[in-house]
């Protein structure tokens, strides 16, 4: 077989991850997320229609416009706590189909003088999805990075990453019998034509891996670490340290350390087996803040939040502005931002799950939202 079958389409980097496991030996659950999305050539965000209605996955930007002017409009509020610098960047980690970047700058232009200091750039591994955003963003002299390590340094950075920690690579480790910490890994199942969880035997030192409070954590648990998502946390924080600014990351996530397993794949608006269907669905896992945060605090960041999505986006005026578009809207259309404002919102939907934390530089102002 060359491939695994989803939806009548094959899953070419099926094979590929098969010769890998076979020449290294079962790889670690972060070099396999790692594959499945960011494969030069059958990598999911380089290969497929991943966000929007006929994609695998809506995200709050796509829901409505509300949520990326509210973005903008706290970008150009921390602009002028900044003391309104001549020059600012304001870069968007992450941005998808670049929604999210074109909503924040319309509403940006409110405060013209903002729009005029910030340079928006782009950081963004995908080929593909650069091009969506280059057509969405024309006008705007935006500028494209490959990652965080090649911005610019020589002013200071306001950055908005929505949904992009949770498709950063995580590793897994189960406490075994034994009581030691074992890496999951991804093994070729019985004739080799398919993909398999397995233990290695291997124990591992725990203190470099995981947080204290899981030490004396149940035999058998499943828990995630994310060195990639860490890395984050320190350069942001190295860059705010050194340029000022603020960050703020959007994503679903657990305030609490050893949440349990939460890798998952999504394939056309449903869950799916990870293993099942390489390259051509989304994977990710929810993003462990507290690791985040500390992180952020030993690179020297100020840490505001997490606070939930709903909380946030009411803290920066969500219904008025959805009161405002109803008033404009066509008839028959109110109903619509109604609905969205609760998708984004409401506990039971979006604005628990999904979380908000801001970096700031130490000692700078408190950002809008978190009080
Ligand atoms: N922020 C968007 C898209 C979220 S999907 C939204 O809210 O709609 C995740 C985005 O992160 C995609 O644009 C994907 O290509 C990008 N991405 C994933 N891993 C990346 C990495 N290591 N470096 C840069 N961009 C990455």
């Amino acid at each position: 077989m060359d491939g695994a079958q989803a939806g009548g389409v094959t899953a070419p980097l099926l094979p590929v991850l098969q010769r890998r496991i076979a020449a290294e030996g079962p790889i670690t659950v972060a070099a396999f997320m790692a594959d499945c999305l960011l494969h030069p050539e059958h990598g999911y965000y380089r290969t497929r229609e991943a966000i929007g209605l006929g994609g695998d996955f809506v995200t709050a930007p796509e829901i409505s416009q509300m949520f990326g002017e509210l973005l903008g409009l706290w970008a150009a509020d921390y602009w002028q706590k900044l003391g309104c610098p001549d020059r600012c960047y304001l870069v968007e980690l992450g941005p998808g189909r670049g929604t999210l970047m074109r909503d924040a700058l319309r509403a940006a232009r409110a405060l013209p003088a903002f729009r005029r200091a910030a340079q928006p750039l782009l950081v963004e591994a995908s080929e593909r999805l650069r091009e969506m955003q280059h057509r969405l963003l024309a006008g705007e002299m935006a500028q494209w990075h490959d990652d965080i390590a090649a911005l610019p340094t020589d002013a200071p950075v306001i950055v908005l990453a929505n949904e992009f920690l949770d498709a950063l690579p995580v590793r897994q480790f189960q406490r075994g019998d034994d009581g030691g910490w074992h890496e999951r890994r991804i093994a070729l199942a019985g004739d080799g034509s398919s993909l398999c969880f397995m233990l290695d035997p291997r124990s591992l030192p725990f203190e470099e891996l995981l947080p204290p409070e899981l030490r004396d954590a149940p035999h058998g648990v499943i828990v995630e670490s994310s060195p990639a998502v860490r890395a984050v946390a320190s350069e942001i924080a190295a860059r705010l340290r050194k340029q000022g600014g603020a960050a703020l990351f959007i994503d679903y996530g657990y305030d609490r350390p050893g949440f349990g397993e939460t890798l998952q794949a999504v394939f056309r608006h449903a869950y799916a087996d990870p293993l099942a269907q390489p390259g051509l669905a989304d994977l990710t896992a929810h993003v462990d803040f507290i690791s985040f945060a500390r992180a952020a605090q030993r690179g020297g960041a100020g840490v505001w939040g997490p606070v939930g999505q709903g909380a946030f986006l009411a803290s920066l005026g969500i219904s008025m502005r959805a009161a405002k578009l109803k008033q404009q809207a066509a008839p028959g259309k109110a109903a619509d931002i109604d609905r969205d404002l609760q998708r984004l919102t409401a506990p039971e939907e979006m604005g628990t799950l999904f979380k908000v934390m801001a970096l700031t530089a130490p000692e700078a102002p408190q950002p809008a939202g978190f009080s």
